[in-house]
């Protein structure tokens, strides 16, 4: 009888360390107790075992201490009860205008990425050439000598590569209204961590304007015709999201989510002084990217709200699968976005909009967390 048991106890062992090394190939470097659940199956030995090897192993390797506490109790994540380490390490966002870092920079006042833009040459025997620079599309430094024809045609003007065109302006805005006691209350809720709340006058320009004509035509001149926010924050969890929003309903400001701002309804404007004249903070979400934990058996991702697209679909596609929601815009717009926007994508033939992609989401709002909570994915006997 000892040595059936020992066998059964080597065996959970096994499987528990198999899952652990195909966690860490799939780059989980840190898998903690839920994720290594996720992947340690075994019709030999039963599940209280595989517990408490799963325990065992993760006390052993000192994967992380917090979450072996949680095996005993659930398989399944309260992210309201306990913080669980992201699969993948995160990395802080924040660069040059804080609108990406390395080969993610995003390009101020038009659509796409700095290092990508559309280059005109004009040849010696006169006619045009368009390149694009970089290296980041399968169009990149391929000549496109149709595209200025084509596009002269469509839009009945003639285009002249000498003519000036707005190459980003320096430009200044008057002081918003964040007062200095306003900014301590802020610094408060964001771990006093100062880079990520600021007042910068292209901080402010680009988190009160998305992607219309007019947001980006405002951009290049330097010239708003709306409201600016007054500061712009970029929390890192929920708890400080919560803080943010109990500091607005404690000292009435008024707090506008900001996820890829690629929205063209003018979501991200801020009502004018005459209609609000509350302090405007845009609290950027992209800062919140973290894939926390996947279940395979399901399909299903516990993801945060500022990841991007571009983002979500790389981690996704590392693991095998497809979010299956692919609006032109997922470059650079977000997760909660979509959400906020009831996004539609171009495969949404084969698996729905946003709405039917969704499961759970978790709202801050002015008076408390909402959530949304789904017991299983539905499954039909007979
Ligand atoms: C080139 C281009 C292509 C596009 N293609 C498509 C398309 O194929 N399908 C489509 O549906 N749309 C498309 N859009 C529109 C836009 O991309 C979508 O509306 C997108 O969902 C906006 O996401 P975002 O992260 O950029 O949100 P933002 O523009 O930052 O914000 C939009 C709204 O959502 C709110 N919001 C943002 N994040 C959160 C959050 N975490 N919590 C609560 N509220 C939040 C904001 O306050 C705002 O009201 C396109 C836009 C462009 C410029």
């Amino acid at each position: 009888i000892v040595s059936k048991i020992a066998h059964k106890f080597d065996t959970a062992e096994e499987v528990v360390e198999k899952a652990v090394i195909r966690l860490r190939s799939k780059g989980f470097s840190t898998p903690m107790a839920e994720h290594i659940f996720q992947y340690a199956h075994s019709d030999e030995v039963p599940m209280s075992l595989i517990r408490i090897a799963v325990k065992m192993t993760v006390e052993k390797c000192s994967l992380n201490k917090s979450s072996s506490n949680a095996i005993a109790s659930s398989r399944k994540v309260d992210s309201s009860q306990q913080q669980v380490n992201p699969l993948f390490s995160s990395q802080l966002n924040i660069g040059s205008r804080n609108r990406g870092s390395g080969d993610s920079v995003e390009s101020f006042g038009s659509w796409g990425f700095e290092d990508s833009r559309f280059v005109l040459n004009t040849l010696p025997n006169g006619s045009n050439v368009v390149i694009m620079k970089g290296g980041r599309y399968s169009i990149s430094g391929k000549p496109l000598p149709k595209l200025v024809g084509f596009i002269e045609k469509e839009l009945n003007m003639k285009i002249d590569p000498n003519s000036e065109t707005f190459q980003g302006v320096d430009f200044s805005l008057p002081d918003g209204k964040l007062t200095s006691e306003d900014t301590v209350r802020i610094l408060t809720a964001i771990d006093d961590d100062t880079s990520r709340l600021s007042t910068v006058a292209e901080d402010r320009a680009r988190h009160g304007t998305g992607h219309t004509q007019d947001d980006i035509y405002s951009l290049r001149s330097g010239s708003f015709r709306t409201r600016l926010p007054d500061a712009v924050v970029w929390p890192r969890s929920v708890s400080e999201v919560q803080a943010l929003a109990s500091l607005a309903t404690t000292y009435n400001w008024c707090i506008i989510p900001f996820g890829g701002g690629t929205n063209v309804t003018h979501s991200t404007h801020c009502p004018s002084s005459t209609v609000d004249p509350r302090l405007m903070v845009s609290v950027d979400m992209k800062l919140m990217k973290n894939v926390i934990w996947v279940n395979e058996e399901d399909g299903l991702a516990h993801v945060e709200a500022g990841i991007t697209g571009r983002d979500l679909i790389e981690r996704m596609r590392r693991l095998g699968f497809t979010i299956g929601h692919e609006p032109d815009s997922y470059e650079f717009s977000t997760l909660g976005g979509w959400i906020a926007t009831k996004a539609s994508g171009m495969k949404q033939n084969k698996y729905g909009n946003i709405e039917d992609i969704v499961k759970e989401v978790t709202v801050v709002s002015a008076k408390g967390i909402m959530s949304h909570k789904h017991k299983a994915n539905k499954v039909s006997f007979g």
